[in-house]
């Protein structure tokens, strides 16, 4: 195992993902300090008040420049940004990690603006871990309890830098995966991103369809269960959609076909496809708890 206890870890991005890291690291004194950067001063003040983190400053070069471990937590169109931000004051061997959602668009923005040196200690990698709330008050430190977290090192990355990471995560009680980026942003397109969508279109449409969205008075438990992802953050999904079109609309092309498929059977009252289909969905559910 790696002695983390001697290091710094920087959080950026003190929200729903980087607030519950930083948290349940300062809790279980996983590093020597942890420091945090914000966009908002105000999210800052609330990660120190809430005692998410040792320290803030809006003074990035600083914070960067005594970091061991940065991880970035903002939302995924951001991320590009913050690394440019950051890459000028990175040691050749500060660890950058990350935990957005779609890992192409980080390791594009790594291969574009990170030195030979620092692609050496760059880690990739997702928290397959959240909620439908976000934001500074959101953070859990138990949010990553149980949790499996997948790394999606690159053909740089050394494997130090990848057990330095995986350890950060196992601390926390998560279990770490490590995967090809682009096998990441496929499964994550079928697994998370098309059911965020539907949950999305489903109540935007009923909502649509009802006055004073009176029909929702009516909804059952099932209702909610398949819903409740539809008041996660637009700004979040709005990134994470445009970051991942290409795996999304190769996911949904084919849930279209199925679904038209199904409407078909619908149509004609064909019953024996209908439970066909429902039984093996029934089967593959019930596979996993
Ligand atoms: P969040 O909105 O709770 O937190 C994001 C934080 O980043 C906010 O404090 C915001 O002020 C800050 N921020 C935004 N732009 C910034 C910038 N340019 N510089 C510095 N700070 C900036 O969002 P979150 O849910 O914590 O998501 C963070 C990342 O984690 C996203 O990339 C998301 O895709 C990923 N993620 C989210 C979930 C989830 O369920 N919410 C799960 C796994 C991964």
């Amino acid at each position: 195992t790696v002695n983390l206890t001697d290091k710094n870890l920087l959080v950026i991005g003190l929200g729903l993902i980087g607030g519950s890291l930083a948290k349940a690291c300062r809790q279980n004194k996983i590093f020597a300090s942890i420091s945090g950067f914000s966009r908002k001063a105000e999210t800052m003040s609330d990660a120190l008040s809430l005692g998410l983190v040792d320290e803030v400053s809006d003074d990035l070069q600083a914070l960067v420049s005594k970091a061991d471990v940065i991880f970035l937590a903002v939302p995924i169109l951001s991320t590009p940004i913050v690394m440019a931000q950051i890459q000028p004051y990175l040691r050749n061997d500060t660890i950058v990690t990350d935990g957005g959602s779609v890992k192409g668009t980080v390791v594009k923005a790594g291969l574009e603006l990170l030195t030979d040196a620092q692609l050496k200690m760059f880690v990739p990698g997702h928290p397959i871990a959240g909620s439908e709330r976000s934001g500074v008050t959101a953070a859990d430190e138990h949010l990553y309890i149980d949790h499996r977290i997948i790394l999606t090192p690159i053909a740089e990355t050394e494997p130090e830098a990848v057990q330095v990471v995986s350890q950060m995560w196992k601390s926390v009680g998560a279990e770490v995966d490590i995967m090809a980026w682009d096998y990441h942003d496929e499964v994550l397109a079928a697994t998370s991103h098309l059911p965020h969508m539907l949950a999305f279109n489903l109540v935007d449409t009923l909502s649509k369809q009802s006055e004073n969205r009176e029909i929702f008075n009516y909804a059952a438990g099932g209702f909610r269960d398949f819903t409740r992802i539809a008041a996660s953050d637009p700004t979040m999904w709005h990134d994470i959609f445009i970051a991942n079109h290409r795996a999304i609309l190769k996911v949904l092309d084919s849930y279209l076909d199925e679904l038209h498929k199904l409407r078909n059977a619908v149509a004609v009252s064909d019953g024996e496809y209908m439970k066909f289909v429902f039984q093996e969905a029934k089967e593959a559910r019930e596979h996993f708890s």
